[in-house]
């Protein structure tokens, strides 16, 4: 007999690669991390001595969903500047919010928070943009959560930087040391947009990715407004502009890319550039509809990402894989565009493979990282189950998540969390309210 450290049993097993399988009564053993096998159940129990054996009768186990885009310490404005179209919400509402109430402890609270909602949907790792990434990544490690920690860029000043010399600098050492080869934290650069950042930071910037083999996620084309003041200001698109500066390449995450010409489409695809789609904040924002069946049809990997929870207004995955399918098809008019399992590939290792990540997570493949979600099929609105895929995308809330693994730690064991207090978490974020909610009274 083989020892491993877990032996998970559900009834079914959808492991994303190969594509299209889902597998019934089988058990994927886990140890030191990492997936050990995926194979019957008996032929389990003959090889294996387990330290832990879980069964989930009712349950598909899946790949950890991978938030490709998110700014989780903004769970801390969710609900404060609601009902606004892009440039208003952030102008008049997050901006002004921002330089008043960023700060260390806030980007801890509210990343803390933000955590407890992902993890408690199945997400085990997170591309997070905000200030204080060094203080993303200790909440991340703290809570054994993965995380792709990208360092803001931009040439205005804010609580974590001055300038944009400051904030390279600062990416740089955040970007070399001291994760350079962490278990849990990958690093990116993040310049907000081209329209923050002048031709001169832009190619800095790029001067210091291509030392650091670093990747570069940026919010691109995501409202009509956002190319327009770019082409009003510089004369060029934010795209004419990344190009410019050499930065449409493969190490490239454009955020949103709502609004791309037919050559920019085709210059992603051959440049190799992934998307980060966020159906849900485009909706809200009205910034318009990534047509992704196109981007999809071209080649593009498209991955999925909830956004902040300022835009959303939840840290959802279930919910952005429902709206990316349904959207598809709405924008397309045809139903059998972006099918159920082409949604689930996009936010599991669609999402790996746009950070970087996709030798390690993804898919439940021996070899892999044992990042795992198991998901209760047995809810009524789960009821009956003809097509597993399917009822994950379609007919699943993120409640419905009974454990998590990252890297082989059940961090959610049966609904309850081992290593993390919500109530704690949602404490911290009430006196926030009040704190925040008090100050906007008083103006
Ligand atoms: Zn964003």
């Amino acid at each position: 007999m083989q020892h491993c450290d877990t032996l998970i049993a559900p009834r079914w097993c959808v492991p994303v690669a190969p594509a299209g399988g889902v597998l019934e009564g089988h058990a994927v053993a886990v140890s030191d991390g990492r997936i050990a096998a995926v194979l019957p159940l008996d032929e389990a129990r003959a090889r294996f001595q387990p330290s832990v054996s879980i069964e989930r009768p009712r349950h598909v186990l899946i790949p950890g969903l991978v938030n490709a885009h998110t700014h989780a310490a903004m769970t801390l404005f969710r609900g404060l500047a609601d009902d606004l179209p892009l440039e208003a919400w952030l102008h008049e509402g997050i901006w002004p919010a921002e330089r008043r109430w960023v700060s260390a402890e806030m980007v801890r609270d509210g990343t803390g928070l933000a955590v407890a909602e992902m993890l408690r949907g199945g997400i085990t790792c997170f591309s997070d943009q905000y200030f204080f990434p060094e203080i993303v990544a200790e909440v991340a490690t703290a809570l054994s959560v993965r995380a792709v920690v990208a360092t803001p860029v931009a040439d205005f000043p804010s609580a974590w930087a001055d300038n944009a010399t400051e904030y390279l600098q600062k990416g740089a050492d955040l970007v070399h040391d001291p994760y350079a080869d962490h278990p849990l934290i990958a690093t990116a650069f993040a310049p907000h947009s081209t329209l923050s950042l002048s031709d001169e930071s832009l190619s800095a910037l790029r001067v210091l990715a291509d030392q650091l083999d670093a990747r570069v996620q940026i919010h691109l084309h995501e409202s009509a407004a956002e190319v327009e003041v770019s082409l009003r200001d510089t004369g060029k698109r934010p795209f004419e502009r990344l190009a410019g500066a050499g930065l449409v390449n493969r190490s490239l995450l454009a955020v949103h890319a709502v609004h791309l010409t037919g050559d920019e489409l085709r210059q992603f695809a051959e440049a190799g550039v992934c998307i980060a789609h966020c159906p849900n904040s485009n909706l809200k924002l009205a910034g318009g509809i990534a047509p992704v069946d196109r981007y999809l049809k071209a080649g593009l990997n498209v991955a999925l990402g909830t956004d902040g929870a300022a835009s959303n207004n939840l840290l959802d995955m279930f919910s952005e894989m429902r709206s990316a399918a349904l959207l598809a098809k709405g924008v397309s008019g045809d139903a059998s565009a972006l099918p159920a399992a082409g949604a689930l590939s996009m936010a599991t290792i669609a999402g790996a493979r746009a950070l970087g990540l996709e030798r390690h997570i993804g898919s439940i493949e021996p070899g892999k990282l044992a990042d795992l979600a198991c998901v209760d099929l047995g809810t009524p609105n789960s009821q009956p189950v003809y097509d597993v895929v399917s009822q994950l995308v379609y007919a699943t809330r993120a409640d419905q998540v009974a454990d998590v693994w990252v890297g082989g730690r059940h961090l959610l064991d049966d609904g309850r969390f081992t290593r993390l207090d919500p109530a704690a978490a949602g404490a911290r974020a009430d006196e926030w309210r009040a704190r925040i909610a008090s100050a906007s009274a008083i103006q």
